[in-house]
C-alpha cells in the first residue's frame, strides 16, 4: 500500500491546527503509520528541502521550518500521495481551493501550514529521512469498510 510523508509546519502547530489536520486525513480513510512532534535543526531542514536549495526562498523556508516544533507523519492508503496533495491544496494559499487545508487555513505562501510529498519516490526518501527507525506496522479493523 502507498505511503506519503506529511508534516504540519511550525505555524500549523502554533495555530492549534494539529487535531484538525490529522482529522481530515483520518476521516478520509487513510491510516496513520507514524507520528511525532519534533524540532529539527538547520542541516536537517536543508536536507529535507535539498531539491529547492537553489531557490531564492530557500533560506527563508529553512528558517521557517526550524522556527518551532513540527508534526511529522506517515499516512498510508490507495493513491495517498496524489490525494494527500489534493487534501493539502495548491502551494500558494491564494490559489488553494476552499475545502483544502491551505485553502481553509493559510494566506501566505511562506506560511502555508503543511507539507506533503509530491511523488511516491519523494515520499520514500522523506519517510526514510524523518523516520529512520521505521514506522508502525498495523492494519485498521475498518479496512474492509474503506476498501472494496
Ligand atoms: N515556498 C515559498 N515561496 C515560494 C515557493 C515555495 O516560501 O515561492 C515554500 C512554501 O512553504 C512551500 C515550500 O517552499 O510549501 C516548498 O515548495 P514546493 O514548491 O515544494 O511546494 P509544496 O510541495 O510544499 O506545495
Ligand atoms: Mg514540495
Amino acid at each position: 500500500m502507498e505511503q506519503t510523508f506529511i508534516m504540519i509546519k511550525p505555524d500549523g502547530v502554533q495555530r492549534g491546527l494539529v487535531g484538525e489536520i490529522i482529522g481530515r486525513f483520518e476521516k478520509k480513510g487513510f491510516s496513520l503509520k507514524g507520528l511525532k512532534l519534533m524540532s529539527v535543526e538547520q542541516a536537517f531542514a536543508e536536507k529535507h528541502y535539498a531539491d529547492l536549495s537553489s531557490k531564492p526562498f530557500f533560506n527563508g523556508l529553512v528558517e521557517y521550518i526550524i522556527s518551532g516544533p513540527v508534526v511529522a507523519m506517515v499516512w498510508e492508503g490507495k493513491s495517498v500521495v496524489t490525494t494527500g496533495r489534493k487534501i493539502i491544496g495548491a502551494t500558494n494559499p491564494s490559489e488553494s481551493a476552499p475545502g483544502t487545508i491551505r485553502g481553509d487555513f493559510a494566506v501566505d505562501i511562506g506560511r502555508n501550514v503543511i507539507h506533503g510529498s509530491d511523488s511516491v519516490e519523494s515520499a520514500r526518501k522523506e519517510i526514510a529521512l524523518w523516520f529512520p527507525d521505521g514506522t508502525v506496522g498495523w492494519q485498521s479493523s475498518l479496512h474492509p469498510w474503506i476498501y472494496e
